[in-house]
């Protein structure tokens, strides 16, 4: 297996390539090795590679995240063989159909009864900022378009069959040859009659209209990982909506949302915390309690620590997503608080304090530097 080729290697361009080279390499490449051309199953695991490839470099925002975070970085974006958006290409026929529709092709082995797949859902889910850090298992409750189960999903009325379309002969295409100064050329389109199904209902289901899919609620319960973030997509492969007439179903993509901490702020795998301490606890030290994932604890703040300074707790942020067992840190600022109001106590001791520091402050018993005669009291 050649895995550890890099998506730009399995196209043979260069890391610079334009979108129209990465495409015209792309459509070489699978002229090549398209499966309807080799029936062997390296040519397979080659058209599914150089697919992979392509379906990462044509699409820009997952280009630039490929180029900085390699394969990995791509995660539920997907380098996967299938389109992970919407409407996409449904799987190696379309793909090559959308490429070569209309241009020569050499008849190939027969592509029977192609079924529409259903469509990708997105279900948003909210979670809270300690579900998505502890991880969590959810169940998911919504309504979708669901096999009949009056007709199993064909769409025929229960004890009769589809009949293979006699347009098409159950290919679900119509193939034209003409004969031209470079040999046979063969022009492909869908079967108008069955839509490109392969297949005619002559009888439909009466519970599903001979759709084959009927609305329900569907329950399905998804894990949710530990250090999962805003934003973050989970795909439940084939939880999507089945399709018409037994066509596979779509994938289910579960968009997360995470309600913020109240005290703790998260970037990535690392929490920021804020603490403020008096001058008195910054110069004397103290100890302070502050919230962590793991609940409140006591943190000690040492003598002369300055203002704006970081204490960081190592291995107390959030765990790594794709790395289990590792996790970001936890960094705590502290903040020094300067009085704006004194007690005439508090000036007193202060005042001691410049004194015997050498300090030079300004003074309450009157003069042009009186600005505190409020706080006095
Ligand atoms: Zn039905």
């Amino acid at each position: 297996m050649a895995t550890e080729r890099s998506y730009y290697e399995l196209l043979g361009v260069e890391r610079d390539a334009t979108d129209l080279d990465i495409k015209r390499a792309f459509r070489k490449l699978a002229q090549q090795w398209h499966p309807d051309v080799n029936s062997d199953d390296e040519a397979a695991a080659r058209f599914k590679e150089i697919n992979e490839a392509y379906q990462v470099l044509s699409d820009p925002k997952r280009r630039q995240v490929y180029d900085m975070m390699g394969k990995a970085g791509l995660g539920d974006m997907g380098g996967g063989a299938g389109s992970p958006f919407g409407e996409g290409f449904g799987g190696f026929g379309d793909l090559f159909d959308a490429f070569f529709s209309g241009m020569g092709q050499q008849p190939g082995g027969a592509r029977r009864g192609r079924h529409a797949s259903g469509s990708d859902l997105r279900y948003d889910l909210r979670i809270t900022f300690d579900e998505a850090v502890k991880g969590i298992e959810k169940e998911l409750e919504f309504d979708l378009l669901d096999k009949c189960l009056t007709c199993a999903g064909s769409g025929a009325t229960p004890g009769s069959t589809p009949s293979t379309c006699a347009t098409c002969g159950g290919r679900g295409e119509v193939r034209s040859v003409r004969n031209t100064m470079l040999g046979q050329m063969v022009n492909v389109t869908p079967c108008t009659r069955c839509n490109g199904d392969g297949r005619v209902i002559v009888s439909p289901c009466s519970a599903c209209r001979g759709d084959g899919r009927v609305q329900r609620r569907k329950k399905i319960r998804v894990t949710v990982p530990a250090g999962i973030d805003e934003g973050h997509q989970i795909r439940l492969s084939g939880e999507g909506e089945i399709g018409p007439r037994g066509g596979p179903p779509g994938n289910l993509y579960v968009a997360v949302h995470v309600t913020p901490h109240a005290l703790l702020r998260r970037d990535g795998t690392e929490i920021y915390h804020e603490v403020h301490v008096s001058i008195a606890q910054a110069s004397l030290g103290t100890r302070v309690r502050i919230p962590t994932i793991e609940g409140d604890e006591e943190l000690e703040i040492r003598g002369g620590t300055q203002p704006g300074a970081e204490i960081r707790l190592r291995g107390r942020g959030v765990p790594h997503v794709r790395r289990p067992g590792t996790r970001g840190d936890l960094h705590v600022t502290v903040h020094v608080v300067v009085p704006s109001k004194l007690t005439k106590r508090q000036r007193e001791l202060l005042e001691a304090l410049a004194a015997e520091s050498g300090d030079s402050v300004l003074s309450s018993s009157g003069g042009i530097f009186d600005r505190m005669k409020d706080a006095i009291g």
